[in-house]
């Protein structure tokens, strides 16, 4: 159902989804950074991951103007902001080929920026400048990865029980057919062990060309000072 915004709010949410810059046609999955302009200036304040960003920039806005719901620390970040009236743009930082690149990078774009003494509103662990973790960790994986993408990196799906240690492998081919392409973490909590009846969990199988791209990389000093210079803050 469409939301009803009052017209001075539907008409600056309408204005907000032209702020969208930077992004490249051929992108298959974009990095991108949220920045807020606020008493002319601008100032990154989430770092973020999308096959669809325009899509995506979409749903950011319906959150900020709405004005209710959401819990997160970015739906509060983009509400306390819209209320001081800042303007939010969206940029993107870089296109890559797949969703675990798409991860990596956007973790690594999280730290570079909380480094240079940005406070983002990111809240995974692993996007904080200090975090020491080498990998785009499995649970990210599994609640971002749909089963295409699964099945077009050749990554497998293994449910385990840790109950009993039963495992039962999914290829994700198979699972297309049946039930579409949810996120991966939809097997969680749905499937009970056949043996001892607990619940089973979603575990990752990477082929080795994955596991490479899923390690943590940051953008080089030069990616950073050019994004950091078009929104005018070097
Ligand atoms: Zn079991």
């Amino acid at each position: 159902m469409k939301r009803y915004y009052p017209p001075q709010v539907e008409a600056k949410r309408q204005e907000a989804l032209f702020r969208f810059y930077g992004f490249e046609e051929q992108w298959v999955h974009s990095v991108y950074a949220l920045v807020a302009r606020e008493n002319g200036q601008k100032v990154p304040i989430y770092v973020g991951e999308s096959a669809r960003p325009r899509q995506r920039f979409r749903s950011h806005l319906k959150v900020a103007y709405g004005g209710r719901g959401g819990s997160t620390l970015l739906q509060g970040e983009l509400r306390r902001r819209i209320k001081k009236e800042s303007l939010i743009e969206m940029h993107g930082l870089a296109g890559v080929g797949d969703r675990v690149e798409a991860l990596s990078r956007e973790a690594g774009w999280a730290r570079a920026l909380e480094r240079r003494g940005f406070r983002l509103a990111n809240s995974w662990p692993e996007h904080r400048a200090s975090s020491r973790v080498a990998k785009v960790p499995e649970a990210r994986m599994l609640s971002s990865m749909s089963l295409v993408e699964a099945h077009a990196l050749g990554v497998g799906l293994l449910l385990v029980c840790s109950h009993c240690g039963l495992t039962l492998p999914l290829a994700p081919r198979d699972l297309l057919v049946g039930i579409g392409s949810p996120k991966l973490n939809r097997f969680q909590s749905l499937v009970g062990c056949s043996e001892c009846g607990h619940i089973m969990r979603s575990r990752l199988k990477l082929p080795a060309g994955v596991q490479a791209k899923s390690v943590i990389t940051e953008p080089s000093n030069e990616e950073v000072v050019v994004f950091l210079a078009g929104i005018g803050r070097v």
